[in-house]
C-alpha cells in the first residue's frame, strides 16, 4: 500500500520533461521555497553570511549548514515574506561537514531560537562527530542554559532539548514535507562530506555541500530542479600561491569543473554558490561558466530566494 501510494505521488509530483519542474514558476506559486541565508565562505565579508540554505515545503523549514549569522538571516527571510523562516520555528538541521565555516552559528542555531520560545525540541543530522560538537557546545553553555531555565525568565524547556542523529547514506530523514537523501562527495581529507537531495511534492532540490568534482553530485542530481553547487574562479585561481592552488584542487571545484558537472547533472537551474573569487566579478564568473555550459546559471547571494 505504501509503495502504490508513494509512486502516485510520485506521477502527480513529477509530471514534465523527466521529472523537472519548468522553471516558470515563481516560489509564491511554489510549496517549495529555497532561500540562500548565507552564501560566504571563511572569508568574513561584510554582505556574505556563512553557508546556510532553507529549504521551506508548506511553511516548514530544513536548513542545510549553518555558518556564522545564520539565525539572524533566517529573520531577514521572514521579513522578506518567507513566513517559514520565523525564528522559533528553527529546529530541523543538516550538517554538510564540521567545517568551522559551516558550523561555527551551531551555538546561535541551538540558543537563539530556544530563549525565543522555540517550543520544540532540535533535530540535528550530520556526519559522525556532529554529536560530540554538539555535546561541547552544550556543556559550554550550561550556566546559560540553567539560568534560562532556573531563573526568572519565561522559557519552554523542550526548546533547549537536542536530538543528535549521525547519519550516513541514503534516505536519512522522511516526513509529510520532504524526503532527505544523503550523498557521499569528496573534500580533501575529510573522512565524512555529504551532499543532500531534497525531494518535496513539486521539486528536487541538490546541495552539493562543499566538494572537489563528484560524480555522486552528478549522480543525485539527475534533471532536479534545483542545482546549488560551491565554485572557485578559474581565473582567480591561476593567480593564488602554490600551496593554497594544491589545497583547492583537492577541496573545492572550480568554475571550469562546475561548468562539466552541470552539463552532465543538467539542473533546471544552477545556482553558484560559496563562491571563492580573488578578485574575480560575480559578472565574470558566470563567463566562467557560460564558457562551458549552455543551461540556466544564476550567481547566489545571501537572501535570494528561488
Ligand atoms: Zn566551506
Ligand atoms: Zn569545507
Amino acid at each position: 500500500m505504501r509503495k502504490i501510494a508513494m509512486l502516485t505521488l510520485f506521477l502527480i509530483s513529477w509530471p514534465v520533461d523527466g521529472g523537472r519542474i519548468q522553471y516558470s514558476s515563481t516560489p509564491a506559486q511554489s510549496k517549495t521555497q529555497v532561500a540562500l541565508l548565507g552564501t560566504g565562505t571563511p572569508n568574513a565579508d561584510p554582505d556574505r553570511s556563512g553557508p546556510a540554505v532553507a529549504v521551506v515545503v508548506n511553511d516548514t523549514p530544513y536548513v542545510i549548514d549553518c555558518g556564522p549569522g545564520v539565525v539572524r538571516r533566517a529573520a531577514a527571510a521572514e521579513r522578506k515574506g518567507v513566513n517559514g523562516l520565523a525564528v522559533a520555528k528553527l529546529r530541523r538541521l543538516f550538517i554538510t561537514h564540521l567545517h568551522s565555516d559551516h558550523t561555527v552559528g551551531l551555538p546561535d542555531f541551538i540558543f537563539t531560537p530556544a530563549v525565543l520560545e522555540r517550543d520544540a525540541p532540535l533535530e540535528i543530522y550530520g556526519p559522525p562527530g556532529i554529536k560530540e560538537m554538539t555535546d561541547h557546545i552544550l556543556k559550554a553553555y550550561a550556566e546559560d542554559i540553567n539560568i534560562r531555565l532556573r531563573g526568572l525568565e519565561p522559557s519552554k524547556p523542550r526548546g533547549y532539548v537536542v536530538n543528535v542523529h549521525e547519519i550516513k547514506t541514503g534516505v536519512i530523514y522522511r516526513d509529510e514535507n520532504v524526503t532527505v537523501k544523503a550523498f557521499p562527495v569528496k573534500h580533501g581529507s575529510w573522512k565524512h562530506a555529504l551532499g543532500f537531495r531534497f525531494e518535496t511534492p513539486d521539486r528536487v532540490i541538490v546541495i552539493s555541500g562543499d566538494c572537489s568534482p563528484s560524480e555522486s553530485v552528478i549522480e543525485a542530481c539527475n534533471g532536479c530542479d534545483v542545482l546549488i553547487h560551491e565554485v572557485y574562479s578559474t581565473a582567480g585561481f591561476a593567480r593564488r600561491p602554490p600551496e593554497w592552488r594544491r589545497y583547492h584542487s583537492n577541496f573545492h571545484t572550480s568554475s571550469k569543473e562546475l561548468a562539466g558537472i552541470a552539463a552532465k547533472a543538467r539542473p533546471g537551474l544552477l545556482v553558484l554558490y560559496h563562491q571563492l573569487q580573488w578578485g574575480v566579478t560575480p559578472e565574470q564568473l558566470l563567463d566562467e561558466i557560460k564558457q562551458d555550459y549552455q543551461g540556466r546559471v544564476v550567481y547566489g547571494n545571501d537572501l535570494d530566494i528561488y
